[in-house]
């Protein structure tokens, strides 16, 4: 067999928010029948500062089985590349064979803003005014975009802890038709009825009563053993949503919460068998923890998107 190689031009021609969105959607749903993640592999290199390991999973529903090998390098932006690297491996589940070997940063991207779209979809108010995005590295553009495309904001209010180039997120919001700015931490957190954080922190980012009633969180920057955004004051009293409940506990924002508060998956939120939001009031929260299956659905949809060309 012939082992396809997609590079990332080639996904970045294929693959886009909108697509992302609907197989990832798609995949969390079929994570609550027979759809399932392989525990996942996350070691410390002690070389590079690097965190390096492996993510794989097996939808038979879609016939998706592969790995996503790769990991966080933090000293990548002073060599002008992005700090999350990572390729993806289909195989053949009829026969094990390799199929194809895609670059995994463009997917790793768009599946995880698509993640926090699709708990945003589902779990924040219907008419919210103000949106937040706590964080500005590599992956914040695409949440925002993600974001932008289930609700309409008004006012775009933007933190990180040091200076960056926002000029990708006053286009993106300019597209979208919000004011954008940058705003103190506290602000941001108190203004906004809808907020994704994605940051490499390792405590809880802001006081959880700065938190107004009836806001959404998307914690997606927690995804490591000791990572941490959230103040547990707050997902401790707030409706808790994830995309798997064992990483959650393990590697997710809930690691930091007793081992028997209540969690939901979001894919029980997509298929009906669990409820959401039931009052404007309720703060919601959405520990996106990033799954091999997103990985290898976003993967799965290029190379069909692809072909044989
Ligand atoms: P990046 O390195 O480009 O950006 C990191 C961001 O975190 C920057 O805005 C930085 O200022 C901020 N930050 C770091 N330490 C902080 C601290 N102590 N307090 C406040 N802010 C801090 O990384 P990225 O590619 O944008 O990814 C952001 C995070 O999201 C990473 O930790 C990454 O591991 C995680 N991530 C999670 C998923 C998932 O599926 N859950 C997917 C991709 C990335």
């Amino acid at each position: 067999m012939t082992i396809r190689s997609i590079s990332e031009q080639q996904i970045a021609a294929v693959l886009n928010p909108e697509n992302a969105f609907s197989a990832v959607q798609d995949v969390f749903a079929s994570m609550e029948s027979e759809a399932w993640n392989f525990p996942v592999v996350r070691e410390s290199l002690g070389y590079q500062d690097a965190l390096y390991g492996f993510k794989s999973g097996f939808d038979p529903a879609s016939g998706a089985l592969g790995l996503k090998a790769g990991g966080y390098w933090p000293n990548n932006g002073a060599k002008g590349i992005a700090n999350h690297q990572s390729s993806i491996f289909l195989f053949d589940p009829d026969t094990g064979q390799c199929k194809a070997i895609l670059a995994g940063n463009t997917i790793t991207a768009l599946r995880t803003a698509a993640a926090a779209a699709v708990s945003i979809d589902r779990l924040a108010i219907a008419a919210p005014t103000t949106f937040g995005l706590v964080g500005t590295g590599h992956q914040s553009a695409f949440q925002l975009e993600a974001a932008l495309r289930v609700r309409s904001f008004r006012e775009i209010l933007i933190w990180n802890r040091s200076g960056r180039d926002l000029s990708k997120h006053h286009q993106i919001a300019e597209k979208y038709g919000a004011a954008c700015r940058e705003a103190e931490l506290e602000e941001v957190v108190r203004s906004s009825q809808v907020i994704i954080t994605i940051t490499s922190c390792f405590e809880a980012l802001f006081p959880g009563d700065w938190v107004s009633l009836g806001t959404h969180i998307a914690a997606m920057g927690t995804d490591t053993k000791g990572k941490q955004e959230l103040d547990p004051a707050l997902t401790s009293r707030a409706l808790r949503f994830t995309d798997e409940i064992v990483q959650s506990r393990t590697i997710g924002e809930f690691q930091h919460l007793s081992s028997d508060v209540v969690i939901t998956t979001i894919g029980a939120l997509i298929r009906g068998t669990a409820s959401g939001r039931t009052d404007e009031e309720q703060v919601t929260v959405f520990d996106g923890t990033g799954v091999g299956l997103q990985d290898l659905a976003c993967a799965q949809a290029v190379a069909e998107a692809i072909g044989d060309s």
